[in-house]
């Protein structure tokens, strides 16, 4: 499948990881938006978050323990950040397979553009 996220889970193009695991893969975006900013992947090649039934839906609640993780680990979870599911044409996603940005370090303004 000619999809940029697939060929990164299956070690065919690098990327900065920072936590792996059988369900779960996190690196750093290519194009950071804010100090830390990351991006937390499901191995399942799932398209978007519209994309979520009962035969997936277990895979959220690991994203979330991964992305708690990562925001303690880089010492964000206190002061706060943003996680986010662009999702769409109009929600922005161009790149379709589910992923979570976490951003932080830095005040997020409201709303996004
Ligand atoms: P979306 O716009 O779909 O919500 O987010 C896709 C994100 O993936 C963008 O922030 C973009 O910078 C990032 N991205 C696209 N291609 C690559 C890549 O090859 N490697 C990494 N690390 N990030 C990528
Ligand atoms: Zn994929």
């Amino acid at each position: 499948m000619d999809c940029i996220f697939c060929k990164i889970i299956q070690h065919e193009i690098p990327a900065n990881t920072v936590y792996e695991d059988d369900e779960v893969i996190a690196f750093k975006d290519i194009n950071p938006q804010a100090p830390i900013h990351l991006l937390i992947v499901p191995k399942e090649h799932v398209a978007s978050i519209m994309e979520i039934n009962d035969d997936n839906r277990e895979i959220l609640n690991k994203i979330i323990q991964v992305a708690q993780n990562l925001a303690r680990q880089n010492n964000i979870d206190n002061k706060g950040f943003r996680l986010v599911v662009n999702t769409g044409d109009d929600g922005g996603q161009t790149v379709k397979h589910l992923h979570f940005h976490l951003l932080g370090g830095r005040f997020m303004t409201w709303p996004p553009g």
